[in-house]
Order: C-alpha cells, then sequence, then structure tokens
C-alpha cells in the first residue's frame, strides 16, 4: 500500500460542494435547507411531514467489537461505506453519525470525521462548533442548573407569601398563573384557576418545591475536558452566603439534554422531554422536574434549532446527517433519531419506484455491540418505531488479538510484533469476541455483517481467517474492506453484501419488556448480552429501585452506564469473559431522555486533560489560515 497522508490532509485537499448543491441532488427542496456557511446546513423537520407517504430507504446499525485502545474504526467505516454505497455504487446513501464533543478532540481521542480517505468535510468544522448544538445544549442545562439554585435561595430567603406573590405577581391589579404552572397544580391536585382562592395551605405546597439539597442530581455542563470543575462549590458570592453547596460539571454531552435532542421525535415531544427532567427529590419525597421550576418552555427555545438535524458530506461528496452527540457512557451514545428519519425518507421508494431505486441509511450505534447497538435496539428503536434491516460489526485484526491475549499497548511506544506481522493462533483466540457479538445481535432477530476493516500490515491468511470464523459464528455476510486507504472504492464489496443482505427480511425484536421490574431488566441485559452469572444490587442502588417504582418510573427502558472495554464491568477483562456477577452500584433516572442508567463501576462525567494533549498540535496555517493539526 502508498503511504496515506494524514486526516487533516487529505480533509483539506478536497473542495467540498456547496451544500445548497447537495440539499438539491438529495431531493430537500431550497426551503427546506438552512445554510450555516458554504458546506453545513440544518434539515427543515417539515421534510418528514412532505415526505410522509414515501416508503423509509434500509436502516443498517454500525457498532463493533469490544473496543481496545488500537481503534476498531467504526465511523471511518460509517463513511467508507456511504461512499461506496452512494459514490461507487449510485444508490442513495446516507451516514448518521454523532457530532463530537470538543473534550475528546482537544484531549487525546481526537476528532471522530472518520479516517484516512473515508471522512466527512469539513474535518475541522465538523470536529468544532458544527452549527452550534452542543453550545445550544450548554446553554439549556445551565439555565436549568441556574433556575433551580435560584429557586432553593429564594425559598430560604422568604416567607410563603412573599414567595407565591413575587411568583404569582399582580399584573393591572390582577394575579395571574403563568402557563406551565397549571402543570404544577395539576401535580399537587389542586384544582383551581384563580391565584386568589389558594389556602394558605395550598399556597405552602404550591410556592415550596422544598428540594433536599442532597437529593440534587443536576450538574452544570462545559463542552472541555476540565478536570478542577468536577467537583466545586457554588454559592460564594456575598450576596448568597450561608447558601453555598458543593457540585460539579460534567462535559456538556453527558447532560440530559442531550439525550433527549437525540431521542426526540419533534418540537411538542422535546418540549414534554425537557418537562419531565428530574433534577431532585423533594423534601416530602416528590420528583422536582424542569417543568415544576417553570424553566422547561425557556429550555425548548434554546434548542428549537438544535433540533434540526445538520447536513454534510464525505469526500466524495455524499450526504451525512450529523446530529446530537449523547454521551456513551452515561446514556445512549447514537445519534439522533430526527436524522435517522430524515434520511429514510430522503432514501426511501415512492410507491411504483424500482426496487434499484431505494436507499441506504447508514447509522452508528457507538462502541461495541454489547453496548450501542444494544441501545440503539432496546432504547432508540422503541421511541423511533423503526426497525433495522441489519447491523454491521467493524472488526480489525490488531483489536481482536488484543482480545485473543495480545499485550497491552503503551502511547508512544512502538506496536508489539503480535499487531504487526502474521499470528494467527492470538487472532483466532480474539475472533471469540466478535463471534459473541455476532451471537449477541442475532437475538435482536436482525441480520448481522461483518466488516473487516483492513490495515495495510493484515496479512490475506488473517483476513481470510476473520472471515471464516465470523461465518462459522453465525455472521450473514463478512467483508474485507479496504475504505481507509482507498475511499469508497476500497468498500465496494461491503457495500455489495449489504445490499444483498438488507434485500431478505429481517424479524426485529427488543430484548426485554418495558413492564418487567427494574431489576429482571437489569438482569436480562447482563445475562444474555454481557454472559454474567447474574447481577448484585448495592444498598444505595435497591432503594433507589424501590424510589423510582414508587415515583412510577419503573417502565422506562434501561441504559447500562458500564465501561467499554469489556463484557463485564472490568474493563480488563477481554475477549469474552465469564463467571462473573455484575454489580450495580447506582441507580440513576433520565426521566425526560426515557431511561434509567444503572452504574456499574466508576463512571467519569468530566474527563480530565493530560499532560500532553492533542490541543498541542492544533493551529492556524499562517499564510492561509487553515486549521492544521486535528486527528
Ligand atoms: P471508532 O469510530 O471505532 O472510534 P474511528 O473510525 O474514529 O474509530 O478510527 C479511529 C482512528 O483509526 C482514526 O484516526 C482513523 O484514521 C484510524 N483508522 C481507522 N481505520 C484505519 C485503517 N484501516 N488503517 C489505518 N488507520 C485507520
Amino acid at each position: 500500500l502508498e503511504k496515506v497522508p494524514s486526516d487533516i490532509e487529505i480533509a483539506m485537499a478536497q473542495t467540498p460542494k456547496r451544500v445548497s448543491d447537495l440539499g438539491l441532488e438529495i431531493g430537500l427542496l431550497p426551503d427546506e435547507l438552512e445554510s450555516y456557511g458554504k458546506y453545513k446546513a440544518k434539515v427543515e423537520l417539515s421534510v418528514l411531514e412532505r415526505l410522509a407517504h414515501r416508503k423509509d430507504g434500509k436502516y443498517i446499525v454500525i457498532s463493533g467489537i469490544t473496543p481496545t485502545p488500537l481503534g476498531e474504526g467504526k465511523s471511518t467505516t460509517t463513511i467508507g461505506l456511504a461512499q461506496a454505497l452512494g459514490a461507487e455504487l449510485g444508490r442513495p446513501a446516507f451516514a448518521c453519525v454523532r457530532q463530537p464533543s470538543q473534550g475528546p478532540t482537544f484531549g487525546i481521542k481526537g476528532g471522530a470525521a472518520g479516517g484516512g480517505y473515508s471522512q466527512v468535510i469539513p474535518m475541522d468544522e465538523f470536529n468544532l462548533h458544527l452549527t452550534g448544538d452542543i453550545h445550544a445544549v450548554t446553554a439549556a442545562n445551565n439555565l436549568l442548573a441556574a433556575a433551580l439554585d435560584a429557586r432553593m435561595f429564594h425559598e430560604a430567603t422568604q416567607s410563603d407569601k412573599a414567595l407565591y406573590s413575587r411568583l404569582v405577581p399582580t399584573k393591572k391589579g390582577k394575579r395571574e398563573f403563568a402557563p406551565l404552572m397549571f402543570k404544577r397544580l395539576q401535580k399537587l391536585g389542586i384544582d383551581k384557576t384563580n391565584p386568589n382562592e389558594l389556602t394558605p395551605e395550598e399556597i405552602t405546597r404550591f410556592a415550596r418545591l422544598d428540594v433536599d439539597p442532597a437529593t440534587i442530581t443536576w450538574n452544570r455542563v462545559l463542552d472541555t475536558n476540565d478536570r478542577f470543575l468536577r467537583r466545586i462549590t457554588v454559592g460564594r458570592g456575598s450576596a448568597e452566603k450561608g447558601h453555598e453547596r458543593e457540585t460539579g460539571f460534567d462535559i456538556a454531552v453527558a447532560s440530559e439534554c442531550m439525550a433527549v435532542l437525540a431521542l426526540t421525535t419533534g418540537l411538542e415531544d422535546m418540549r414534554n422531554r425537557l418537562g419531565a427532567m428530574v433534577v431532585a427529590t423533594s423534601k416530602q419525597g416528590q420528583p422536582i422536574t424542569a417543568d415544576d421550576i417553570g424553566v422547561s418552555g425557556a429550555l425548548a427555545v434554546l434548542l428549537k434549532d438544535a433540533i434540526k438535524p445538520n447536513l454534510m458530506q464525505t469526500l466524495q461528496g455524499t450526504p451525512v446527517f450529523v446530529h446530537a452527540g449523547p454521551f456513551a457512557n452515561i446514556a445512549h451514545g447514537n445519534s439522533s433519531i430526527l436524522a435517522d428519519q430524515i434520511a429514510l425518507k430522503l432514501a426511501g421508494t415512492e410507491e411504483g419506484d424500482s426496487s434499484d431505486r431505494v436507499g441506504y441509511v447508514l447509522t452508528e450505534g457507538g462502541f461495541g455491540a454489547d453496548m450501542g447497538m444494544e441501545k440503539f435496539c432496546n432504547i432508540k428503536c422503541r421511541v423511533s418505531g423503526l426497525t433495522p434491516d441489519a447491523t454491521i460489526i467493524v472488526a480489525t485484526t490488531r483489536a481482536l488479538k488484543m482480545h485473543g491475549g495480545g499485550p497491552e499497548v503503551t502511547p508512544g511506544k512502538p506496536l508489539h510484533v503480535t499487531y504487526t506481522e502474521e499470528d494467527l493462533v492470538t487472532l483466532k483466540e480474539g475472533c471469540k469476541n466478535l463471534v459473541r457479538h455476532i451471537e449477541n445481535s442475532r437475538k435482536f432477530g436482525v441480520k448481522v455483517i461483518v466488516a473487516i476493516n483492513q490495515f495495510a500490515t493484515d496479512t490475506p491468511a488473517e483476513l481470510a481467517l476473520v472471515r471464516e470464523e465470523a461465518l462459522a459464528g453465525g455472521a450473514d455476510a463478512a467483508v474485507v474492506s479496504n475504505h481507509w486507504a482507498e475511499g469508497g472504492a476500497g468498500a465496494r464489496a461491503l457495500a455489495e453484501a449489504v445490499i444483498a443482505t438488507c434485500e431478505g427480511s429481517s424479524q426485529f425484536k427488543f430484548l426485554y419488556d418495558l413492564n418487567l421490574p427494574i431489576e429482571e431488566k437489569i438482569s436480562i441485559i447482563s445475562k444474555e448480552i454481557y454472559g454474567a452469572d447474574g447481577i448484585e444490587l448495592s444498598e444505595l442502588a435497591k432503594t433507589q429501585v424501590d424510589t423510582y417504582t414508587a415515583q412510577g418510573y419503573s417502565n422506562l427502558a434501561i441504559c447500562m452506564a458500564k465501561t467499554q472495554y469489556s463484557f463485564s464491568h472490568d474493563p480488563k477483562l477481554k475477549g469474552v469473559p465469564t463467571g462473573f456477577t455484575i454489580p450495580i452500584r447506582e441507580v440513576r433516572l433520565s426521566a425526560g431522555a426515557g431511561f434509567l442508567y444503572p452504574i456499574l463501576g466508576d463512571m467519569a462525567t468530566m474527563p480530565g486533560l493530560g499532560t500532553r494533549p492533542g490541543f498541542w498540535e492544533v493551529g492556524l496555517d499562517p499564510e492561509t489560515g487553515a486549521v492544521q493539526g486535528l486527528f
């Protein structure tokens, strides 16, 4: 293979087409596109109504084997395959990916635009601000945090009557409830519309949320890896003296607002989900929501543009939707439902169209199939009502070798020969990890395609071995793909396999019923997908499960917050671990997003910066102003 230039060099060498031209090519009307500069645009949700009559295109979810520090290339494969289907085979083909957080972009992971000759461009815009959606999520999250602290402060410093008269002020001689207050009255069972008729007891209940400070779960967020904000004390100004409390910052993409953005199906639905977000419990044990605080309408306003998917393109000019990027550890880590729905309609067929008009939507499931694909099926598809036609599991020989017992890698040191030379024994052992993911995927009733993302050092015997093991392990197809080095042309065979596999019908099913008790749902995922013997709840987790059940949240989906580096809760256990019990340390609630998330180990929600972060490399070319050093 010839030497492939760096990702940013390749990305910068290609001039993208104007997004207005791309919009027309994929069947959007000029009014359905809202350009942000020359190469990015937001797409109006009204397109869903205009194309409602169309039959959806084929829907394919891409995830991978259990991740290793060696990288599997899920994003690169998604983009390379979209280029193959769209630019090489002439099919309508859409890639739907997450917007990366600036934390990892400037940290150690780098961006997420794909790599080599399979990338989203302009790569710098993709990896940085895009159209400001993450900033909007940050604004919404922090408005709610500010509103909560302010409300607690005012409740602590005012009498019931004073509080009530400020919350429901007299305007032009008349007291009037704000529209959102009727929701609160309803929740409290106070059947009155005239603010002057509330009894003193009702005034107290209405005006006092009575937040128990120990139960606050709502943090502030920022899209920067800032380890010094993990634990902070707020309220240190002189006016707030006596009201200090400990809290913390999370990375912006870990905000529940981001999970809501990813899972919403429209403006009204988003508004309701934002309102249902729980930030704390009252001293009486009631959940306190954004609706109770009166801020949910404002949150929806802050996110009204962010809800529209962003259109960009691959190096070969095929369409890519970049939308939402929920943190994959504590949330479901999938791109947005709305982007997928729009792409499926644009890739869809009209009555009377021939079958070769049908298009393909490739959506990324993040992490390994035990995480990204499981959550895609059990959480995202349950909300959207969509069902996948196939799943792709991306594997590389080097990552499989690590699962087969290959040594750990040390950053900055050359790779061990196991990873750079032929080693069929270690590779064969590592294929067991791949096979377990194939078997898991089949439990959802979907067809499974294994994409072997080729590296320059892979030998023909190694590639053949992975294919054989994948097919013997139950994959419907297993194809070697060289899109990193060759772009779409290198993924032709994979694209053909996708087309052939999607021709058959699939029998999609969920893994668990939402109405089962919380503990049983967690147990099903742990046993069926992770291969655990069972689960063990801490005392705290048991109490939380009881609280959520009493509060009426037991029928939510389960979003496991587990390490991505192992089927188990221990990142060191590679391959296919057995004989372990999953400890559930804590269970948290994302009522707006619509899931409970059991926490299996330590889950950092604010990454830190190391000694030598990626930002050292990043800068502007003094002559052209072009961005350098992003990867
Ligand atoms: P994932 O989505 O699984 O995290 P990415 O697609 O972002 O992985 O790829 C991670 C890194 O590995 C990128 O920098 C990409 O350029 C590189 N990479 C991916 N596939 C290959 C390949 N076949 N050969 C060399 N480098 C690759």
